[in-house]
């Protein structure tokens, strides 16, 4: 299943909704991370509303950055995506494993803990925008809510949800989000209240239902727009030349002193499985 993205308005024009699996981006970066159960439910649900964000930018070059800085065991969460939907992520600590809550779901607040919310939008020539709040519970879909609200005084409904199997792959992830525009209703909003708590189990809806299949049951008489549907990915555009950036601003001094002690300069990418090796002769040519 590829992973999707589907806007429209709802509720007379009201709320814009958009739907998402992102089953397949949770699974890419499970297998680039390695992540234990906790971490990729932290990460997927921080990458499930990262897309939605860059959906919302204004030019497909357009780039975000999103840390979610928790004191929890997992560390910090880092998401990168742009305009076209190419997202990618990390946590400090992938393999973090924390008892399930009593409920038997993942701890994903107890593994993310207390912390801030920081969002970078970086569009073209502009200064960057840059927004941050502070974690309402770590649980991601709350820490969002109240960003947009305070950061970008946008009334949203949130529900993010990343179910993993038994062995360790994602089975459903995605999430359901509600955005009033200025002019909703009361009435309009107490629907939306209404229909969010549907969503308390969103990854189970997006396993057995689909992308497709929640708007058929759910949203079908309330769809006012025509509907537009996006292709996000998890796709890291690290290359040579960016590390070679990268490598540069450390100073020759540091690199030097690394090509002294292990023979060369290996970088892994933070992103993605690639690694790039630089000999002493790549770090002489960078200083030309
Ligand atoms: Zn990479």
């Amino acid at each position: 299943m590829k992973n999707k993205l589907v806007k429209t308005l709802v509720f007379e024009n009201q709320f814009s909704l958009s739907i998402l699996d992102t089953t397949e981006m949770v699974n890419r970066a499970i297998e680039i991370h390695d992540l234990s159960p906790v971490a990729s439910a932290a990460l997927g649900r921080t990458m499930t509303v990262c897309t939605y964000m860059s959906s919302g930018l204004k030019s497909q070059k357009d780039k975000l950055y999103v840390t979610v800085a928790g004191d929890g065991p997992l560390g910090k969460i880092t998401v990168c995506g742009n305009g076209e939907l190419q997202m990618r992520g990390a946590v400090d600590n992938p393999y973090v494993d924390i008892p399930l809550k009593p409920n038997g779901k993942l701890d994903v607040g107890g593994a993310v803990g207390k912390g801030r919310l920081t969002v970078v939008k970086s569009m073209g020539l502009k200064e960057p925008y840059s927004g941050s709040s502070e974690l309402v519970n770590g649980e991601i879909a709350e820490d969002f809510t109240k960003y947009y609200f305070y950061s970008e005084q946008q009334p949203i409904a949130v529900a993010l949800g990343v179910k993993i199997g038994v062995d360790g792959k994602c089975v459903g992830a995605g999430g359901v989000i509600l955005a009033a525009l200025p002019f909703a209703t009361e009435k309009n909003i107490v629907k939306v209240e209404n229909i969010m708590k549907e969503f308390t189990d969103v990854s189970t809806k997006i396993q057995t239902l689909g992308v497709d299949g929640i708007i058929e049951k759910y949203f079908k008489e309330e769809i006012t727009d025509e509907i537009v549907e996006y292709s996000p990915e998890y796709k890291c555009l690290c290359s040579k030349d960016y590390v070679k950036g990268i490598l540069i601003s450390l100073g020759k001094k540091e690199l030097d002193d690394i090509i002294e002690k292990e023979g060369q300069v290996k970088v892994d990418c933070q992103f993605c499985e690639k690694k790039y090796i630089f000999s002493k002769e790549d770090v002489e040519e960078l200083y030309k």
